[in-house]
């Protein structure tokens, strides 16, 4: 087992890909982001990109979210109340997210996307 040098997950399937010149041995879902290098078997630099940190790195929450949660969970026919329970949250802080005043954290923001079907992360593309 062996460890995707983009992301970091282990794998037993990883390939070799060569990003902006570079060769990496990564995972499945990383070498979609360079061009596969067939039987390559030296070993690969561990210099990853910048553009690449950066493309895991960006996630941001989108600048509306407040008003992306209260209709999201208005169509889901829920009160404030019942969100908050539904994922756990204090009351207090489902209403300071809604009226703006409180950006969710990333984990914060996913349970609201889970529970609501609706997009809170952005992620910036390279
Ligand atoms: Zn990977």
């Amino acid at each position: 087992m062996a460890e995707c040098e983009i992301c970091g997950k282990s794998s037993y399937d990883l390939s070799y890909v060569k990003v902006e010149g570079t060769l990496f041995k990564v995972c499945l879902n990383c070498a979609s982001l360079g061009n596969k290098v067939e039987g390559y078997v030296d070993k690969p630099m561990k210099k990853i990109p910048p553009s690449i940190k950066r493309r895991e790195d960006n996630q941001v929450i989108v600048s509306d979210y407040g008003r992306r949660v209260s209709v999201g969970r208005q169509h889901a026919g829920l009160k404030q109340e019942d969100l908050a329970k539904k994922i756990n949250e204090r009351l207090s802080h489902i209403k300071a997210v809604e009226s703006g005043k409180r950006t969710p954290s990333l984990k914060l923001a996913r349970k609201l996307e889970n529970a609501l079907n609706i997009v809170l992360i952005e992620r910036g593309e390279i």
